[in-house]
């Protein structure tokens, strides 16, 4: 489903928002582009430095924060309270594991037309996600086998 952008799209997108593009900024953009599974900044950062010696914590951090301040990145907060981060910034819903806490997208679609017209508060409602909590496939097919197994 991650379609992998061109590089030159992806220097485009930096350079569209006005960021000088430094090797720790694109490699982070392109490495959240090509997943779906949110990973933290920790986990990132141990993927990078797989590729090229980047980075220390402190430049994954600051590069995360340029790239959610233009727009490119969003923080998704769930359970837990562990920043995730998603190169998926349309709007969407989530879906999270309760067992090994893997985040999975959900498109925007499935949720469409909630009835926000009652807020009891009184408020506005303006957008909304949803978080669906459950059993990730891997792990509900374990779940089904130990089971079995007694
Ligand atoms: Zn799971
Ligand atoms: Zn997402």
């Amino acid at each position: 489903m991650a379609s992998s952008l061109q590089r030159s799209e992806i220097i485009g997108r930096l350079k569209e928002k006005g960021l000088k593009v430094t090797p720790q900024r694109y490699a982070i953009y392109a490495n959240l582009l090509s997943r779906a599974d949110h990973p933290t900044a920790d986990q990132l950062l141990t993927d990078l430095n797989k590729d090229i010696p980047v980075s220390s914590q402190a430049t994954v951090y600051s590069s995360l924060q340029v790239l959610q301040e233009v727009g490119l990145v969003r923080e998704v907060l769930l359970d837990g309270g562990v920043a995730r981060y998603d190169g998926n910034v349309k709007p969407h819903h989530h879906f999270q594991c309760r067992n090994c806490a893997a985040i999975a997208d959900i498109p925007w679609e499935q949720f469409q037309g909630l009835d926000l017209s009652g807020l009891r508060s009184g408020g506005k409602a303006e957008s909304y996600e949803v978080t669906v909590h459950g059993l990730c496939s891997h792990c509900a097919a374990e779940a089904e086998s130990s089971s079995e197994n007694g």
